[in-house]
């Protein structure tokens, strides 16, 4: 009983830190202490505070804090083995920072970060607004109102620097995720692919390094890329195979009818949709959390395997599989009768 007790409380203790975790992550990240220990590992909190030009009681705090996460490993530095006291606390990056963390990494999230904290953490702030009301939060933050027909263009696209942060963000996560979703399923039948809402195209990069035979196009708005339309309003390219990443979680449940309507409206027997998005299972906090970010950031929400199984069935695509890949994202195959 005690045991559980204390796992409990210990758990209760972890959730209630769960915001003092994130953001010691997105501040670190954003002062680059990741990047300034891989070009000088083995720095000590001065010289990190020095660097920073921050205060060193500050850089030590947080040093320390990313130590405790396993974002940083302390080491014992110093010149001299014999007196201890001339041995000092030095930091190095951990495994898991070099991977994820550093700017140059191929699987850097830093950009995916950087919109965490810059517009998601003050969104969160209004969660208990957002389920009273069931809207985006945008209002409360920027002051837009932000509906179906301004989501893209007002909150991201009105500036370069905006659309560029959400461009990045977009980008690293396709990057960590790209590689699972591409072999997910075995798609080497198909010819030519459409990456619809494809950003940046590196899921669509990704996917032509797999399939070498594959031709994809990215198809986004005009801010975004030059082969450029209205997913809503505009025709769409021909392909055999058609990508939705990330796209239907924006929108509400009308919307998604209406472009996969058009989606099956634009593939032949056999073609087919992939449909890349975060599924929900009762039981990963991680979907369910993206599923309350979704709530307020977007129109739309995320959705279970069987939702999107049956929205693509009530849209002529009869054999629907599903792929758990366990990273960012899921992969739902669909193929139309
Ligand atoms: N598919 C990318 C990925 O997985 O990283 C980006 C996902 S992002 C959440 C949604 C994308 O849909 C953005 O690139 C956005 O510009 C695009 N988009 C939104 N509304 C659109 C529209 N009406 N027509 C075309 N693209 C649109």
């Amino acid at each position: 009983v005690d045991n559980v007790h204390t796992d409990d409380l210990k758990r209760v203790m972890e959730l209630m830190d769960g915001f003092k975790a994130s953001k010691v992550l997105f501040t670190a990240s954003k002062l680059r202490v990741f990047d300034l220990l891989e070009t000088r590992p083995g720095l000590v909190g001065a010289e990190v505070a020095q660097a920073l030009e921050a205060s060193l009681k500050g850089t030590e705090c947080l040093l320390e804090a990313c130590v405790s996460l396993g974002l940083l490993e302390r080491k014992q530095g110093g010149s001299s083995l014999l007196s201890i006291s001339h041995q000092e606390v030095v930091y190095e990056n951990s495994r898991l920072a070099q991977r994820f963390l550093q700017s140059d990494s191929p699987s850097s999230l830093l950009g995916y970060m950087e919109h965490c904290d810059e517009l998601v953490w003050p969104l969160f702030s209004h969660l208990e607004s957002a389920v009273r009301e069931g809207t985006n939060q945008h209002a409360k933050v920027s002051g837009k109102t932000i509906t179906t027909n301004n989501l893209f263009q007002d909150l991201y696209y009105f500036r370069d620097a905006q659309k560029l942060q959400f461009m990045r963000a977009m980008h690293s996560i396709a990057g960590v995720a790209g590689p699972a979703v591409a072999t997910a399923f075995d798609l080497s039948r198909f010819k030519t692919a459409c990456d619809l809402g494809g950003c940046t195209g590196s899921m669509a990069h990704e996917l032509a390094k797999a399939y070498p035979g594959l031709s994809v196009t990215v198809f986004d708005l005009p801010s975004v890329v030059e082969m450029s339309g209205d997913l809503f309003k505009d025709k769409l390219p021909k392909a055999d195979l058609y990508i939705l990443a990330r796209v239907l979680h924006d929108w509400t449940d009308e919307k998604v009818h209406a472009l996969l309507s058009k989606v099956s409206d634009a593939c032949t027997p056999g073609s087919a949709v992939l449909v890349v998005e975060t599924l929900l299972d009762g039981t990963r906090s991680y979907p369910a959390l993206q599923s309350l970010s979704m709530l307020m950031q977007t129109m739309g929400k995320e959705r279970t395997g069987s939702q999107y199984t049956q929205l693509l069935r009530q849209h002529g695509f009869g054999d629907v599989r599903i792929a758990h890949t366990w990273n960012f994202v899921d992969v739902v195959l669909a193929i139309k009768n």
